[in-house]
């Protein structure tokens, strides 16, 4: 790992009982950086972010975090040490407020200065009163993140944020992403290029659980195409 190394997955592969989803996936995600990995419906984007966070255990390969190896270790022991997933899903608790959604993270982590996390979302400070249930889809997307922020996590994966999402509420959660990547380095699985365009330093196309290429060239990330990707 280099000095500006944070997380490297060598070799991964993962599978589902006898039907294999990972083959040899290698990334290197350095601080600083906003990682995308992008790829069709079934490409094994989320299994990889699940493993990465500790809710699948490779059949083999490594994670290493920071220089410590934490492959196979529990998603709770990773978030604690500041490895945070966002799933796809959007689910808050839909009986509790925002703030009791805020809450229970704030309890997690210890960290229940909600200021900077509420400075991302101003728009979560009108509805802390408001019950998860009664959110528009952007809205629980934002407290889902908003959750996993508390703590200051060096890292966060994010599962397709923008999905299902209106295009004003896409282009805030980019100027957000856009925010947030100076204090965490930001791993997001996105199927909008113009999201992935906009804030991407490195993209991973994946591919029938492989990855495909890496691309770092500024102008070749602006102009990504799923036709010129896969
Ligand atoms: P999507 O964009 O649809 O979420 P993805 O790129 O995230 O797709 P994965 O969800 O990681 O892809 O799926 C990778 C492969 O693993 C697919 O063939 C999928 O059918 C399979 N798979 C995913 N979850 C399970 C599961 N719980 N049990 C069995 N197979 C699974």
């Amino acid at each position: 790992m280099t000095a500006d190394g944070l997380l490297n997955v060598n070799n991964l592969n993962v599978a589902y009982g006898e039907a294999k989803a990972l083959f040899d996936v290698s990334i290197e995600i350095n601080k600083n950086e906003v990682v995308s990995i992008v790829g069709r419906n079934g490409a094994g984007k989320t299994t990889l972010l699940r493993t990465i966070s500790g809710f699948l255990e490779p059949v083999s390969g490594s994670v290493i975090f920071n220089n410590q190896d934490i492959t196979g270790m529990p998603a709770f022991k990773l978030a604690k040490m500041g490895i945070k997933y966002v799933p796809q899903d959007k689910m808050v608790f839909s009986d509790l407020t925002v703030r009791e959604n805020l809450e229970l993270s704030s309890y997690g982590t210890g960290d229940y200065n909600w200021e900077g996390v509420l400075g991302y979302f101003p728009r979560l400070k009108k509805l802390l009163n408001n019950k998860g249930g009664y959110l528009s889809g952007g809205e629980r997307q934002m407290v889902m993140i908003a959750r996993a922020l508390l703590g200051k996590p060096p890292i966060l994966l994010i599962d397709e944020p923008t999905e299902g999402l209106a295009p004003n509420i896409v282009n805030d959660l980019i100027d957000i992403f856009k925010r947030i990547r100076e204090d965490s380095v930001l791993v997001i699985v996105e199927q909008n290029l113009t999201v992935v365009s906009g804030i991407s330093d490195k993209v991973y196309p994946m591919k029938e659980g492989k990855i495909v290429s890496q691309i770092t060239d500024r102008e070749q990330i602006k102009s990504v195409s799923f036709e010129n990707l896969l």
